[in-house]
């Protein structure tokens, strides 16, 4: 069945067309032009921009694919975790389409779509894989044992976000927002070995994160460097701090893979875009016997391919459908595959 797909829970419109596990169309329109001043998403600039951009985006789609509405089977659409407002636009958008194509509404977790849209580069997920997911709002070491039915939270941050710190951390560098990019390209002027920052929950013997000490720290040695009328080695810094959040995340991405049996690790989610992590993911990965797969940086970041390769999944396993009354869940919890 041909899928399409509607990801509008950020500043990301983004539509995707895919045929089981084939992509067909991925556009994305960003409004983050307009939030980079504000350095963070401005929730109701971002509701509005959503509005502007669903009608060209999704026809925008079409037109990649060399497609018409009549050819879709399906629609599924991110019903949450995001901005309350920014996935209305999403949803309302997803169930007109439904009801005017007479087709079936899937309304899907954002964060198993992170998971899910590997399979459009790498083929049907192992079943049972680990997932590592990395993102703006969520790090989470997840049991997947069916992406479309079975999501089993091991573990996840007690305060921020992996992205979060590398937006803060970008931001007490000077560096624009969103952060982690331009962390990842100055990390590579850099020496990570450059300064021993801290590594939260390290040992502590469960599958949690923590950054924010960590946030704070690269803080506190910024600001005694300043202090001090030196001037701050960017690159370096960038690469200490992104060596301690890459050594955490895939050293409990392996200690899940180990203590669960696992022999497949996935990660997702638009930090899994970071190119220390993927080199550092690999070598463990190696060591351990462990098979690595993460999506190409395009499809980490926010896209609607990978909610519209969720609802390929829904289809194919025979999952009932939406209703067309299902409301936008700013806090969906992660086991909610869909609603
Ligand atoms: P969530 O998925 O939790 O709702 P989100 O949708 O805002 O949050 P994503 O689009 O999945 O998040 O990811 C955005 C985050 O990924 C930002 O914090 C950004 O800095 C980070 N990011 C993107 N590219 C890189 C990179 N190369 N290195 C590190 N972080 C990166
Ligand atoms: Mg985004
Ligand atoms: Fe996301």
């Amino acid at each position: 069945p041909i899928v399409l797909g509607i990801e509008t829970s950020c500043d990301e419109t983004g539509v995707g067309i895919v045929r089981g596990h084939t992509l067909l169309a991925n556009t994305v329109a960003s409004s983050m032009d307009e939030h980079a001043r504000f350095g963070g998403v401005v929730p109701e600039v971002a509701s509005r921009a959503h509005l502007e951009a669903m009608t060209p985006t999704v026809e925008g789609a079409l037109t990649a694919a060399g497609l018409r509405f009549s050819d879709i089977d399906a629609v599924a659409v991110t019903a949450g975790p995001g901005l309350a407002g920014a996935l209305l636009v999403g949803v309302a958008a997803a169930k007109a389409y439904a009801l005017g194509l007479g087709v079936p509404l899937y309304g899907v977790n954002h964060l198993a779509a992170h998971v899910a849209v590997d399979q459009l580069e790498h083929g049907p997920l192992p079943k049972p894989s680990v997932a590592l997911l990395v993102s703006g709002g969520h790090s989470s070491l997840l049991l997947v044992p069916d992406v479309a039915q079975d999501v089993i939270s091991l573990g996840s941050t007690v305060d921020d976000a992996a992205g979060e710190a590398f937006d803060k951390v970008a931001r007490v560098l000077g560096l624009p927002f969103p952060g982690g990019p331009h962390i990842d390209r100055a990390a590579r002027e850099g020496s990570g070995a450059a300064v021993a920052f801290p590594r939260g929950k390290y040992d502590d013997g469960t599958l949690d994160f923590s950054f924010s000490g960590l946030k704070t720290a690269v803080a506190r040695w910024v600001e005694a460097r300043e202090a001090a009328g030196e001037t701050v080695p960017v690159a370096d810094v960038a690469a200490s701090f992104q060596e301690a959040v890459v050594d955490v995340l895939t050293r409990k991405a392996l200690q899940a893979c180990a203590r669960y049996d696992v022999k497949d690790l996935l990660i997702g989610g638009g930090v899994a875009a970071n190119s220390r992590l993927r080199a550092m993911a690999q070598e463990r990965c190696d060591a351990a016997g462990v098979r690595l797969r993460v999506p190409r940086p395009g499809l980490c970041t926010d896209n609607g391919a990978m909610v519209a390769a969720l609802g390929a999944n829904l289809v194919a396993a025979g999952v009932r459908p939406s209703t067309l009354d299902i409301p936008a869940d700013s806090s969906l919890p992660i086991t909610v595959v869909n609603v």
